[in-house]
């Protein structure tokens, strides 16, 4: 039996049981439990704040977790990353006030900094021989400079609207992250058997978000023109017509895509585009 921790409340709770759910994996609904085993495959999960994630992983008390790359960095505890999950999307960045001219990071050098995240912005000066003043606050970090207490910050930034709004202008990317699964160091054989199929699961799920399936008709010599529009992830099916002269062609596409194809799909002569949603893609 796996254990698998997860963020209790916030950003990446429900995210992070969608996933399980749509992977196949039933949670009971009673989320202040601390601990909950799933009655349909070999996993309990424990729900943390997402700070004790790496730590509760890295020394094994959870088998697995999700939890935010950034705080897998910024813990800097020895944890396997297992899957990037394209959830959570974030950059952590420096800002400092809009109205101040920005020459490059050494602009930085002497001063003073707040941010939650000081282990990845320590490391990050010390490759560039910069040395400042790191002010950690846990939260609030973006209204520091304007109350005085930092010249800039370094933060998660997603939009960019709550810098903007506190009158700040990033200046410098500093890393990129998005929630992962990570694991223990040195799992045992039977238990990676089932994070392999964990892993694969999560990947079928990760590749139908965003898809759409398309039927679509064509007549016969039509169709070399038409798979130029629609190239497929593999080969798309071709299926003959009773009506003779003409083919239906099917295939994945990106859902973002759907109405590009579609319009030049008619173009060249196709009819009766149909776009369905996509359930699971099991590769
Ligand atoms: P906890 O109470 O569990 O300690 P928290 O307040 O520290 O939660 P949240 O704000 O819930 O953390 O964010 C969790 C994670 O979600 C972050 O570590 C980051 O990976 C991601 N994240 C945070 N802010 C954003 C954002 N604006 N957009 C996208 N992802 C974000
Ligand atoms: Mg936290």
């Amino acid at each position: 039996m796996l254990r698998i921790a997860l963020q209790s409340k916030g950003r990446l709770n429900e995210k992070s049981t969608d996933l399980l759910r749509e992977a196949g994996i039933s949670l009971e609904e009673n989320s202040r439990r601390l601990l909950s085993r799933s009655p349909n495959f070999p996993m309990e999960v424990l729900y943390l704040r997402d700070d004790d994630i790496p730590q509760t992983v890295s020394c094994g008390i959870a088998d697995l977790g999700i939890v935010g790359f950034n705080e897998v960095a910024e813990r800097g505890y020895p944890v396997e990353v297992f899957q990037h999950l394209e959830f959570g999307k974030c950059r952590l960045s420096l800002a400092i006030p809009k109205y101040i001219e920005y020459s490059g990071p050494e602009f930085f050098e002497g001063k003073r900094i707040a941010t939650s995240y000081p282990g990845i912005l320590d490391r990050y000066f010390k490759e560039r021989n910069i040395s400042c003043e790191i002010r950690e606050i846990a939260g609030s970090v973006e209204i520091s400079p304007s109350i005085g207490l930092a010249d800039g910050i370094f933060d998660i930034v997603s939009s960019g609207s709550t810098l903007v709004q506190n009158g700040l202008a990033e200046v410098e990317k500093v890393m990129d992250s998005d929630a992962v699964l990570i694991g223990t160091p040195g799992l045992c054989e039977e238990k990676m058997q089932t994070v392999r199929t964990l892993m694969s699961r999560f990947t079928s799920v990760l590749r139908s978000r965003g898809k759409k399936y398309m039927l679509v008709n064509v007549p016969n010599d039509k169709i070399e023109e038409a798979l130029k529009i629609i190239p497929s992830m593999k080969s798309p099916t071709l299926l003959p017509l009773a009506d003779k002269g003409w083919s239906a062609i099917h295939a994945v596409i990106d859902e973002e895509d759907v109405w590009d194809k579609a319009d030049r799909l008619k173009q060249i002569g196709a009819e009766d585009i149909l776009i369905l949603s996509m359930e699971k893609l099991i590769i």
